[in-house]
């Protein structure tokens, strides 16, 4: 598994920088986004330091595969009973700013909204 010290999820991973985490296993973990857009808004992160969608390779399939499967469980058991949005920002034309693949999962308002 990958790991870049300079990286601050993978310091988040590590746990020598501090985050409030919700969710851990060995493929990922989800704390709460530090500026959050909605009352319900989690980053999940692979422990693996993948760049962003770009860098995918077909042995990530599983890990892949575990997070979709993942989002509702997590979405569940916040209480978003109403539904959720996932996003996925890739490169710094898509908004990304930590380069480290993360997917958002946000909700809890009435309507998030469309675009
Ligand atoms: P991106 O734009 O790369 O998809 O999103 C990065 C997200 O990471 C942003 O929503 C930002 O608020 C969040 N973030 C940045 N620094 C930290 C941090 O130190 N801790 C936590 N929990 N979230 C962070
Ligand atoms: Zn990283």
């Amino acid at each position: 598994m990958k790991t870049d010290l300079d990286c601050l999820f993978c310091k988040i991973i590590a746990g020598t920088v501090p985050s409030d985490q919700v969710y851990s296993d060995d493929q990922v973990i989800v704390f709460k986004d530090i500026n959050p857009k909605a009352p319900v808004h989690l980053l999940i992160v692979p422990r693996d330091h993948i760049i962003s969608l770009n860098e995918l390779e077909n042995n990530h399939d599983k890990l892949i595969g575990h997070i979709m499967r993942l989002l509702p469980k997590l979405a569940k058991e916040q209480g978003l009973d109403n539904g959720f949005r996932t996003i996925i920002n890739t490169g710094r034309g898509g908004g990304q700013i930590v380069f480290h693949l993360h997917i958002h999962l946000l909700g809890g308002k009435e309507h998030l909204g469309g675009f």
